[in-house]
């Protein structure tokens, strides 16, 4: 199995006692059959452990699971936010779930990628402070076997072709962001129309339009193509996540005093955060989410869903300092794509609700765009 992965994957050390949140507080642990049997077989001595183990366990549908306590945190958690199993048992004794979090795997065939998840406060200081270009890395590992699946394999290659292009594009510096969100949209829209008509052999003439020799001309289209569009609303954002299953009550207040404000002042300018931020958040949504289009969703709205999560960030983080922004975008991790509901609900609105149409996404990133000449 070839394993692929960001090049600061290693630098990941949890904080235990040492963190500001607490992964499992909040969340329900899915526990896994085998994690399940082997806490059935625990030997007299850890007797009482297995018995609480007993007690904890629940079913959520098909899941088994760890039910929260009353408090809403794991009932596993002690005082002081560390793991009475992990205390007990060893890192091997943690179930699948707690072993792996806050990484986060891809299974494409013979090809696992691996990442880290915003939503742990150590892992998105990582990610988010990261300078420079990010290089993802491949290993072999005879160790794991290739996993079972359904891929098109000229798919999946397509749309990792796109998914490369893609990274270069959003890690197009000095470019502002915007216009490189821009870019993206266009490749993704134009890659998708390709990926419908499976036509894959023809992804590579599409990409190569998108590089730095060429991207300036397709940048002049999208303007063309967005001139007296209506731009999309920066409001929808807040207003869409409302609409979602929702974690924390603290969350929702943030959205929905947002969503005032920009009622009360509409005209008022959202500017672009720090542009390494924004980049490194972009490129961690881009890594985790584009190939998943592989198994047949739509690459535009992977692409929506990435540059629309960037958006209301920057929304939510106007005039926040770099400690803030770290904590915005692990409320935003936790809320929202830590949910796998969440984020096929906003696929769905991506893709079917017309106020998000990749024009007007385009009309409001090319705002500040110089109006190209006869246009
Ligand atoms: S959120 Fe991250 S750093 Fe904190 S306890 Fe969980 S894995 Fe460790």
């Amino acid at each position: 199995m070839k394993i692929v992965f960001p090049q600061y994957f290693a630098e990941f050390h949890c904080l235990a006692d040492g963190c500001p949140d607490t992964c499992c507080a909040g969340w329900e642990v899915v526990l896994d059959e085998e994690a399940a049997d082997r806490y059935e077989q625990l030997g007299e001595e850890h007797s009482r452990l297995r018995e609480r183990i007993r007690q904890a366990m629940g079913k959520d549908g098909g899941d088994l699971i760890f039910r929260a306590a009353s408090d809403g945190r794991c009932p596993f958690l002690d005082g002081s936010g560390l793991c009475d199993i992990q205390k007990e048992l060893g890192e091997e004794g943690l179930c699948r779930t707690c072993h792996l979090y806050p990484r986060f795997i891809g299974e494409y065939g013979g090809v696992r990628e691996i990442g880290l998840s915003l939503s742990c406060p150590e892992a998105a200081r990582i990610v988010l402070t990261h300078k420079g270009k990010v290089a993802f890395l491949t290993e072999d590992d005879s160790s794991v076997p290739p996993s079972l699946n359904d891929l098109d394999a000229e798919r999946y290659f397509a749309v990792r072709q796109l998914r490369e292009t893609a990274l270069s594009l959003a890690q197009a510096a000095p470019l502002p962001v915007d216009e490189r969100c821009a870019l993206l949209l266009r490749l993704a829209k134009k890659g998708q129309k390709k990926l419908h008509k499976e036509k894959y052999g023809e992804i590579e003439g599409l990409t190569a339009r998108f590089d730095p020799h060429r991207m300036m001309g397709e940048l002049q289209s999208c303007c063309r193509k967005c001139a007296g569009v209506e731009p999309m609303a920066y409001k929808l954002l807040p207003e869409t996540l409302i609409s979602l299953s929702i974690l924390r009550p603290e969350w929702k207040v943030r959205l929905e005093r947002k969503v005032r404000e920009l009622e009360m002042e509409p005209l008022v300018r959202i500017r672009p955060l720090d542009a390494e931020f924004e980049t490194q958040f972009l490129t961690a949504f881009l890594y985790r989410y584009l190939l998943r289009s592989a198994y047949g969703g739509s690459a535009l709205g992977y692409m929506k869903l990435c540059i629309n999560s960037l958006l209301a960030v920057r929304l939510l983080g106007q005039g926040c300092g770099q400690e803030e922004l770290l904590t915005l975008a692990r409320l935003y991790s936790r809320e929202v794509e830590h949910d796998e509901e969440n984020v096929a609900q906003l696929l769905d609105i991506f893709e079917t609700d017309k106020r998000f149409s990749a024009k007007g996404m385009t009309a409001l990133l090319l705002q500040d765009y110089p109006q190209p000449m006869g246009r």
